[in-house]
């Protein structure tokens, strides 16, 4: 590859491009195509004047970024989280378009944010917020171009601000615009679970495939929001054994099994949604840190990036990492758990069950026919299921880890995509 390799000081978008280039040179990717799709096609910043409670104005900055659209309209979510810049949208955006394309759905792939801490936003200021946001990013989104849904501390009132803003501006109701919305507002019944459910999905069919029992295993969940939440639930229905869960409130340790309808209960009533205070028999209160690391078949990171890295991952007793959130295992801390056989499945591969579900909700939009929530899991599970098994028999056959694997085969269809498309625009 003669290609000059683009690097970044942003550590999620410098994993993100060696990932791309490692795959792209494995699979002997022509230098064009290595250009097009190491950059992404559109990114813009925005500023975002805000009437805030007191009467003051505060101007927040926001981004959107479009990675691909070779495969169909951009599709990611975006965030309300103070980190968030121009270079995380990227790598995350990256990431959406290989994820949509592993998932087969007619999407590429992008991402967008606001800088701002949402805790310290009252309801009407984040409406405000989102209005705006979705206001100075209006021309650049659009069913058929690009179409946002949620992710970190975003969820369905974010959603139908956006669609409302959105379709007032072009006098039209525009639904299939943005995803994740609430099910009595052209929302769809099973994506809010879609994320968790899909996580689970692939705990089962690994630990099934490696011939381990699913009941009785024992899973630790960092992060008890959506994502984090409904994989908890869903394993638990399975039979498996919750030992810890944490949030930005710290750990919740049960050897026993933690009481996850209890503890899910408890972060509905909170009202920062949040496990704070949360408390049952036998359980001990430890550090978000200490989580990662108690006695357990499974470590299902589902919070942010980077939660395994360097420090932490030698001391991993988890045979089994089932990647939630985007980026949680640093390169370092793959690099250290692949000699100690612990297998990695890949954030997108893993989390892919959200943009599925987001794919339904858009086509039960465009149909204006909506699905019960039966229909909805029925395609669901089946996808996750061939999804999981595609890139676990790849990584056999070629033996290469599995997020190698996962990078091949979707790099594959986009770049085929690429070429079959042209390179007019
Ligand atoms: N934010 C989710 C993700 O990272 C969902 C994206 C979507 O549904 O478009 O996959």
């Amino acid at each position: 590859m003669s290609v000059t390799k683009r690097t970044s000081k942003n550590v999620l978008l410098d994993t993100a491009l060696k990932n791309f280039y490692g795959a792209a040179e494995e699979m002997g990717l022509e230098d064009g195509l290595v250009e097009i799709l190491s950059r992404p096609e559109r990114a813009i910043s925005v500023s975002l004047p805000v009437a805030m409670d007191d009467g003051s104005i505060r101007v927040f900055e926001g981004y959107r970024v479009q990675h691909s659209t070779a495969l169909g309209p951009a599709k990611g979510g975006f965030r309300y989280h103070p980190d968030v810049d121009l270079e995380e949208c990227e790598a995350l955006g990256s990431l959406m378009t290989w994820k949509c394309s592993l998932a087969g759905i007619p999407y590429g792939g992008g991402k967008g944010g606001v800088s701002c801490d949402p805790l310290e936003l009252s309801t009407s200021e984040r409406e405000r917020l989102t209005r705006t946001f979705a206001a100075r990013i209006a021309p650049i989104v659009g069913e058929w171009t690009d179409i946002p849904a949620p992710d970190v501390n975003t969820g369905a009132a974010e959603m139908i601000w956006f669609m409302d803003t959105i379709s007032k501006m072009h006098g039209k109701l525009e639904p299939g615009i943005v995803t994740g919305k609430p099910i009595s507002i052209w929302g769809s019944k099973g994506r809010t679970a879609a994320t968790g459910v899909g996580v689970a999905t692939c705990i089962k069919e690994l630990l099934e495939t490696e011939k381990a029992d699913v009941k009785g295993a024992r899973l630790i969940i960092q992060g008890f929001g959506n994502v984090g939440t409904y994989a908890a639930k869903t394993m638990d229905e399975f039979g498996a054994k919750i030992v810890g869960i944490s949030d930005v409130t710290g750990g919740y340790y049960a050897p026993d099994g933690i009481d996850v309808k209890k503890a899910f209960d408890h972060v509905t009533n909170h009202p920062k949604k949040m496990l704070e205070g949360y408390s049952q028999p036998g359980m001990t209160k430890v550090s978000g840190e200490e989580i990662l690391l108690v006695d357990a078949d499974v470590l299902a990171p589902c919070a942010l990036e980077g939660a395994v890295n360097a420090k932490n991952a030698g001391s991993i007793k988890a045979r089994y990492i089932v990647e939630g959130a985007n980026g949680p295992v640093t390169p370092e801390a793959d690099a250290i758990l692949e000699p100690k056989g612990v297998i990695v499945v890949p954030d997108f591969l893993a989390n892919s069950g959200g943009v599925i579900g987001s794919y339904f909700e858009w086509v039960q939009n465009l149909n204006g026919y909506f699905w019960t929530e039966e229909e909805y899991n029925n395609r669901l599970i089946p996808i996750m299921t061939d999804n999981f098994y595609r890139v676990w028999n790849y990584s056999k056959e070629h033996d290469v880890k599995m997020r190698r694997a996962a990078f091949l085969v979707a790099i594959k269809r986009v770049a085929d995509a690429v070429k079959m498309r042209g390179t007019f625009l």
